[in-house]
């Protein structure tokens, strides 16, 4: 018993853009990476990954390289940084023209 297709046999969803990913449709084309100390599933060469251990949670190429980058959480953190700084500026011109 056991599977003799991959669960990547109908292709999948992009978990963050929802864009489709191919099928992947032998355990050939399914290798095993590890990027920062997080062990994922390649698949077709590179299309698309999924972290082990964790269903679902499929990523085209795209999204992982700019996840693992520090990509879409960096620009969040530095587009909060800048509130925080125009937030504090306002403050201080209001200060001065009191
Ligand atoms: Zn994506």
């Amino acid at each position: 018993m056991g599977n003799q297709v991959p669960r990547e046999y109908n292709g999948k969803t992009c978990c963050i853009c929802s864009c489709r990913l191919a099928p992947c449709s032998s355990f050939s084309d399914i290798e095993t990476r590890t990027v920062k100390d997080v062990n994922y599933y390649v698949f077709n060469s590179g299309e698309y990954y999924r972290r082990q251990g964790l269903d679902f949670t499929y990523e085209c190429r795209k999204c992982f390289f700019e996840k693992s980058r520090g990509g879409r959480k960096e620009v969040e953190r530095s587009k909060i940084a800048v509130r925080q700084f125009q937030y504090e500026r306002e403050k201080c011109s209001k200060l001065v023209s009191m």
